[in-house]
């Protein structure tokens, strides 16, 4: 299998940048399927001085293909996408395969090209989609949302990380729906699973009242200043409440959102009250949920929501935004609340409701630890399989007839 991430590689970092939950995606999603005997070469772009290969785990390598200049921007990359094609294509030459996954527009454009050049099966998953965001008051650039309907036009499987998302590629997209297949993404239970808040908040040396945790990419579409303002208004009632933001700037507005962030805690006289952390490395941040009493997610979208799934496997309840993935992934009343709109008081409600009652918050902690037992990523790497295995004895899509 070949899977195709131009933009940001599954080696990085993710909670800053342009690394996030894709990242997380496909470096367990690889790992799984290599377990389950699947080959998998994984495709990104060369963005600094990284050997060509590198081999992750047995069956599980990353190619970087060299495209455009290192430290391009991601707004940058649509000009360098035939020349990752290019490159691709020739290692493909090489090193033949047998299916594609996209992920993500970018890839989605190469795969397509890949698609046709090799009579391949292209498996597309987008994570978010231009649409979308624009709905949600995050405009994208004509020309990705353009591609992204040339590509799903064209893509034999598109997987979706939610029902809610299949509702959006069929209403705003016209996709097939036969096309669609929900592949929930998945959670390292290992690494996620309830532990003791008072030895998790003696580890990150936080003392005090409730504490409430935001962690992510810092960037408008996350949220993160109804986060700052349900704080400003929990104090009234809960003094001693706290803030803890892990993450990093994202995104062309990423700076000017950590910048709106400082100024809001000031306004808000929450200097005290705030705390930030730089990205965790994934296996150190079950140690971040475990000394939260909430998680707080208020993106204003969200294709699936890892870091609710995250949450509630480490025990907490979760607050979140009433949109796309976090509908299915928190469970309104019983693992946490959903809010709808931006009002902040939606969201000091629900999180007072769960401060207020310490019964309330251990059925809540442990019906979502319950329910996010549920995702695995071996489960999302078969279901994965089963799906390449149903391509192979199909008529591949070919839009140019
Ligand atoms: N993450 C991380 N370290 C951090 C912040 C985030 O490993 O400091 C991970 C987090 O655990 C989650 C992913 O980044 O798996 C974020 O995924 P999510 O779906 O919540 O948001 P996205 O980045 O896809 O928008």
């Amino acid at each position: 299998m070949a899977v195709l991430s131009l933009h940001t590689s599954p080696l990085m970092l993710p909670g800053n940048g342009d690394a996030g939950g894709m990242n997380v995606y496909v470096r367990e999603l690889c790992s799984a399927l290599a377990q389950t005997g699947v080959d998998t070469s994984v495709f990104v772009r060369r963005h600094d001085a990284t050997e060509t290969v590198v081999e992750v785990a047995p069956g599980f390598r990353v190619v970087h293909v060299r495209a455009g200049p290192p430290d391009l921007p991601k707004e940058a990359l649509p000009a360098v996408v035939e020349e990752f094609t290019e490159g691709v294509k020739h290692w493909m030459q090489r090193h033949p395969v047998d299916v594609l996954h996209a992920n993500y527009w970018l890839s989605g454009v190469a795969g397509h090209r890949l698609k046709h050049d090799l009579e391949l099966p292209l498996v597309s998953t987008f994570h978010t989609l231009a649409r979308v965001k624009a709905e949600t008051g995050d405009p994208e650039p004509q020309r990705r949302s353009n591609a992204e309907a040339e590509v799903i036009a064209c893509s034999d499987v598109i997987t979706a990380n939610s029902v809610t998302e299949v509702q959006q590629l069929a209403r705003l997209y016209g996709a097939d729906p036969k096309r669609i297949d929900v592949v929930a993404p998945g959670i390292d239970g290992a690494i996620f699973s309830p532990g003791p808040r008072r030895s998790a908040r003696d580890a990150l040396g936080i003392e005090g009242g409730p504490l409430l945790l935001f962690v992510g990419r810092i960037q408008p579409l996350k949220g993160l200043d109804v986060a700052v303002e349900t704080l400003a208004g929990l104090v009234a009632r809960r003094h001693d409440a706290q803030l803890l933001v892990v993450g990093g700037a994202s995104g062309p507005q990423g700076r000017r959102e950590l910048q709106r962030f400082e100024e809001s805690v000031e306004r808000h006289g929450l200097r005290d009250r705030v705390r930030t952390a730089p990205p965790q490395p994934h296996h150190l941040l079950s140690t971040y949920y475990r000394a939260a009493d909430v998680c707080l997610v208020p993106s204003r979208s969200e294709s699936f929501g890892l870091v609710a799934l995250e949450a509630a496997a480490c025990g907490v309840p979760v607050v979140a935004s009433d949109v796309g993935g976090l509908t299915t992934l928190v469970d309104h009343g019983r693992s946490g609340f959903r809010v709808g709109g931006r009002d902040p008081v939606g969201y000091i409600d629900a999180v007072s409701a769960i401060l207020d009652d310490p019964r309330l918050a251990e059925s809540m902690a442990r019906r979502g630890a319950e329910t996010a037992a549920r995702y695995s990523w071996s489960a999302t790497a078969l279901r994965l399989r089963r799906i390449f295995a149903g391509l192979s004895s199909r008529v591949l899509l070919d839009c140019t007839v």
